[in-house]
């Protein structure tokens, strides 16, 4: 993309509302413009960011086994009622009425569309287990939203719901999302820790909580430090062994880490002192397991191998997509900008050219922007005439990870500068040699296009 054919809003000033960096970011890089509170439109560098996040969320559920799907954001209320939720719910569910005076709502989840849709087409075992799951926009009309897309009203969420036979394979089921949300958290830049958490009205024993550490998160959470040692890395998982994932699961949640409503304080003080950590997080995912409440309720009944029709054993498991746009700025910033992790960034590279007009210099960028586009990457190239220091500005608020400097002192010598947003450092090099570099750095995230997995008949062109 060139700048100068682009959309990209950027604000000089800092926006008076927003109180916290993510926020104040986003609308300076000019990725978003609130709507109503806590509704926004997604401007194009926020939608691509965005859609990034939501091509790992796929890439990873379709990995672990998980069927996308889409289902409406509007719902009967009739549906709610079976549930007994219509109205346990309250105000912060969006209701409305169509012009036959049907009640209609915003979906804020949904349980009991999906169990519906199970009930009425799963007769049998032999269908399971089967986990369906889809990335739609919810509506929940929050008291006080705020901190921009952290807090929303109107947000994004991957929601997915799985069906099994026995608690046993539910169980299997938790774990799965556990370990697939850990590889998924890891490919955006982030470390989210796994914290026991309160099932609250949706009810169930078993739920997990993943939380970004961060002074501006909304929840207060306890943990042991040894936590934020383990990461996912590369490892490979056989997602439908469920021993793999047993262990998986059990590695990342036998530290103490939990958030204030399960906390602990005698056990966590069984923690040596050096260890303990009260720290503040934000909340980008959460799974449960409930059983068969749902099942019951809305009637998603099979037949096991004995014949005897059993309701199915459910959970819900949630990612807040658009909420980890904010969490990973939090995470990831400086008093310039944003800085991206190289798996969710909007562009993998911007090209600046120090003397726009310039004969050699317009060639040289032009060559490199090809150069690129050819492997596949996408860069930004600032081709407004412009000078450096509003170019150098502008890309440092974006954010992108690598800069490529192209002028016409260097190119006297044969070269240009690559520089990293994170660590500022610059290295000089021949234009081919800059981009073979931005095509290495960026191979790990390309997994599909690299395909090294075997997907055990899982397509990821599904989504793709
Ligand atoms: P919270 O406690 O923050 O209100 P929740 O526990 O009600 O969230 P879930 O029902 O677990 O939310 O939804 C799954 C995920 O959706 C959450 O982990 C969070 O990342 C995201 N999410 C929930 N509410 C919002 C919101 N108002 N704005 C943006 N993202 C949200
Ligand atoms: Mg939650």
């Amino acid at each position: 993309m060139r700048l100068s054919r682009y959309f990209l809003p950027v604000l000089k000033e800092n926006p008076a509302e927003a109180q916290i960096v993510s926020h104040r970011l986003m609308l300076r890089a000019g990725m978003i413009r609130q709507a109503q509170a806590g509704i926004y439109s997604w401007l194009p560098l926020g939608f691509k960011v965005l859609r990034k996040l939501e091509n790992i969320v796929h890439e990873e559920q379709i990995r672990a086994g998980h069927i996308p799907m889409l289902m409406p954001t509007l719902q009967s209320a009739d549906l709610w009622r079976k549930s007994g939720r219509y109205d346990a719910y309250g105000p912060e569910m969006l209701r409305i009425t169509d012009r036959h005076d049907r009640e209609m709502l915003f979906g804020p989840t949904n349980e009991e569309m999906i169990t519906d849709i199970v009930a009425n087409y799963v007769t049998s075992y032999k269908a399971l287990p089967l986990t369906l799951y889809h990335v739609q926009w919810k509506f929940r009309d929050e008291v006080r939203p705020r901190f921009g897309v952290m807090r929303g009203r109107e947000f994004l969420m991957k929601d997915g719901y799985n069906f099994d036979l026995t608690k046993e394979d539910a169980l299997h089921a938790y774990n799965r999302h556990l370990v697939s949300y850990l590889r998924t958290y890891e490919r955006m830049g982030l470390q989210a820790i796994p914290m026991r958490a309160d099932s609250g009205p949706i009810g169930g024993d078993y739920t997990h909580e993943f939380l970004v550490l961060a002074d501006t998160g909304e929840s207060e959470v306890f943990y042991d430090s040894a936590i934020t040692d383990l990461s996912f890395g590369d490892r490979k998982i056989d997602y439908d062994d469920h021993a793999q994932c047993q262990a998986v699961l059990e590695e990342f949640t036998s530290r103490y880490a939990r958030t204030d409503e399960t906390h602990d304080e005698a056990v966590f003080n069984e923690i040596p002192e050096e260890r303990r950590r009260v720290a503040r997080g934000i909340e980008v995912g959460q799974i449960f397991y409930f059983g068969t409440e749902y099942s019951e309720k809305l009637g998603a009944m099979v037949q096991g191998e004995d014949g005897q029709r059993v309701p199915l054993h459910m959970g819900s498991h949630g990612i807040g997509v658009s909420r980890l746009i904010g969490a990973i700025i939090e995470a990831s910033h400086d008093d310039k900008g944003i800085i991206w992790p190289e798996g969710v960034t909007p562009f993998h590279c911007g090209i600046v050219n120090l003397k726009q007009g310039d004969d050699e210099a317009d060639a040289a960028c032009d060559k490199l922007y090809a150069a690129l586009t050819a492997l596949g990457l996408e860069p930004l190239y600032d081709d407004r005439s412009e000078r450096a220091g509003g170019k150098f500005a502008t890309m440092d608020l974006i954010g992108l990870p690598w800069r490529i400097t192209v002028g016409p002192r260097g190119l006297k010598n044969g070269v240009v500068e690559l520089t990293s947003r994170k660590t500022g450092e610059s290295v000089e090099l021949s234009p081919e040699e800059a981009v073979r570099k931005v095509a290495e750095i960026y191979a790990p995230h390309h997994p599909h296009l690299a395909r090294e997995e075997p997907m055990a008949g899982r397509s990821f062109h599904t989504w793709l």
